[in-house]
């Protein structure tokens, strides 16, 4: 959500904070804009709409002989995103300029007390109150003013700041959202997130919650946000330039859905050793499987519906009581937790602000805290007891592929090791379980190469209608989900989701002739009933597609031939996974045929780092 992007070095910035800002789309933003600092003075450059606008808009103006600056793509909180809007943010009389992400929540008073003083604002975001805070505590130290507007901030930041004396430093820091930096031959490099710098070095620096950085072209000095000064050591980066490229697909999407059966590999590979399923670190959780009363698995989007499938599969495997919950919701609920509960937070960005707000009720309540992020060093990664770095790699396309998979698989493992340390699976299914898991990346292949040309002609079919639905039960329902949920993020097309029995309750009243319905058939341990209510759905002039094993499909004479999406066999346990990478490629070829912006969907962000 929002990209802030900052170079300073021995080149002009204009190409990098450009280069930096176009890797940082996928994000989601409105708006984008640039400032530029030279001795005595900073010029920003912004515009409304896609980056393109804001190229030209430099082009024409030639702004290109500074070699410090900083950008921004907004994703609009507060005000309109409009081109005043627009980050970056200058102070009154021209002294700062900021970009800023996230939402600064006590603004409103912060304004108020800056027009009170004569300050006149330019913008309605809460962003701008940042620079007019740095230029009023400011007398000629860049730090001092810092500390000063710094201690005045409530909410979720990160920032970058400017200031027209210092053209050859560039102060940045954190607070709630994500800010990555690093050093190259060519000079520093500031960004939302490590993907972006893929190629500039080799180490990275990731501010921590309450830290900031006086960052110039040959390195940065590290504070706490009194300006007391700190150590900081740089970790590996781990993203290769080849992970930020498309190597030849059209949209990320694509490669990443394709991606799929490698990052299954990882996945399955880093955990299985022989029949044993071992986490590193986890062991003392492990430990003390038959202390905990209750799981809550909590996430949002996708990741929630990674945490339903995770309800369903640890329930059966362990008997231990889960539940699901809604990040955004569960933050605000009364929901009893205790440190007989074990919370398992699921996110890809380890950033989702939600999730992270949750975090910080569970361990306020005593429960223990388990996070499963794909992104190292995330927030949710530090600030949880036990960690799992889910082996997806960066993933740019905002609807998430190989990033759920890696996660469902996760927490398939995680529900198969508590269970055997529970002792309430027997051998046999153990060995069963686990050899489906071990098997899982052939199954995806064999999907890749399988489903693609169906699920194309399905897409035809569909391209045009004006809603779907999708019925699933058991362990069929999160798939149901996610399916819906990714074919409208990426098509647009209104699709809904509902526990197969669940229809004739309301919903089978928008049923008519020519409705789509798209029936998850994948477990057959519910098969028939959910073929029940397919018959429903059919007698009232519904078309469905089916998902799931064709041949059974064809010889219980449940659908035609032309309409299903064929997966492999599956335990009926795991069937959300084959099933939700159909459904993923079904989503991708429909976005497609309407000419839609795949990988960048409209008003979505990758990682939602505000509430
Ligand atoms: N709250 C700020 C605004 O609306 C920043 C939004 C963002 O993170 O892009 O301008």
């Amino acid at each position: 959500m929002c990209g802030i992007a900052g170079f300073i070095g021995k080149e002009m910035a204009v190409p990098y904070l450009i280069d930096c800002l176009e890797r940082l789309e996928y994000r989601g933003y409105d708006s984008s804009g640039i400032a530029l600092c030279k001795k005595g003075s900073i010029e920003v450059t912004k515009r409304k709409g896609k980056l393109a606008e804001l190229k030209k808009a430099i082009n024409v103006k030639e702004k290109k002989n500074s070699c410090c600056g900083i950008g921004h793509t907004r994703w609009a909180t507060h005000g309109s995103p409009t081109e005043k809007n627009a980050h970056p943010h200058m102070s009154e009389k021209g002294l700062f300029a900021i970009v800023h992400n996230g939402i600064i929540e006590n603004y409103a008073e912060l304004k108020n007390e800056l027009i009170s003083e004569g300050v006149t604002f330019s913008s309605q975001t809460d962003s701008e109150v940042i620079a007019q805070l740095f230029e009023k505590n400011y007398k000629d130290d860049f730090l001092i003013s810092a500390r000063k507007t710094l201690s005045r901030l409530e909410g979720a930041y990160a920032i970058a700041v400017i200031c027209r004396d210092f053209p050859d430093r560039i102060f940045c820091a954190r607070k709630g959202s994500p800010l990555v930096l690093c050093f190259g031959e060519k000079g520093g490099f500031i960004s939302s997130d490590v993907t972006s710098l893929a190629g500039q070095s080799n180490e990275i620096y990731r501010l921590d919650d309450g830290e900031c950085a006086l960052v110039s072209s040959e390195g940065a000095e590290f504070f706490f946000s009194d300006m007391v000064p700190k150590e900081k050591l740089p970790e590996k980066l781990n993203i290769s330039a080849e992970d930020a490229q498309k190597q030849g697909y059209e949209h990320f999407m694509l490669k990443e859905i394709f991606e799929q059966n490698q990052t299954a590999a990882r996945t399955v590979h880093g955990h299985i050793r022989g029949d044993d399923i071992f986490f590193e670190g986890l062991d003392s959780l492990f430990d003390i499987a038959s202390d905990i009363r209750r799981i809550a698995f909590i996430g949002c989007g996708s990741a929630y519906h990674v945490c339903l499938s995770a309800k369903y599969v640890t329930e059966r495997l362990t008997g231990i009581y889960c539940s699901a919950e809604i990040a955004s919701e569960w933050r605000y609920s009364d929901s009893p937790v205790d440190k007989s509960t074990l919370c398992v937070f699921i996110s890809q960005s380890g950033e989702t602000a939600d999730t992270l707000a949750a975090l910080v009720k569970a361990k306020a309540s005593g429960a223990l805290t388990l996070g499963i992020v794909n992104v190292p060093s995330s927030s949710l990664s530090v600030k949880s007891d036990f960690v799992i770095q889910t082996a997806a790699g960066a993933e740019i396309a905002v609807a998430t592929t190989k990033a759920y998979t890696a996660q469902l698989i996760t927490v398939y493992l995680i529900a198969l090791r508590l269970a055997k340390e529970k002792d309430c699976v027997d051998k046999e299914d153990y060995v069963r379980y686990t050899e489906f898991i071990r098997r899982i990346p052939d199954g995806i292949s064999e999907i890749l190469a399988c489903v693609p040309g169906q699920a194309q002609k399905i897409a035809e079919e569909i391209c045009n209608v004006s809603q779907i639905y999708f019925i699933g039960r058991n362990t069929d329902y999160p798939a149901a989900l996610e399916g819906a949920l990714k074919l409208k993020e990426v098509s647009y097309i209104p699709c809904e989701a509902y526990p197969s029995g669940e229809l004739k309750h309301g919903t089978i009243s928008l049923i008519e002739k020519g409705t789509y319905v798209v029936a998850l058939m994948g477990s057959s341990d519910v098969l028939a009933k959910t073929a029940g209510n397919v018959k429903e759905v059919k007698s009232r002039g519904a078309r469905v597609i089916f998902v799931g094993n064709a041949d059974r499909i064809r010889t219980d004479n449940y659908g035609n031939e032309d309409k299903i999406l064929s997966l492999p066999d599956s335990e009926n346990v795991f069937s959300a996974l084959y099933e939700s990478i159909a459904l993923q490629l079904l989503a991708y070829y429909v976005a497609k045929m309407r000419g839609c912006d795949i990988d960048k969907p409209r008003n979505l962000a990758k990682s939602v780092t505000v509430e």
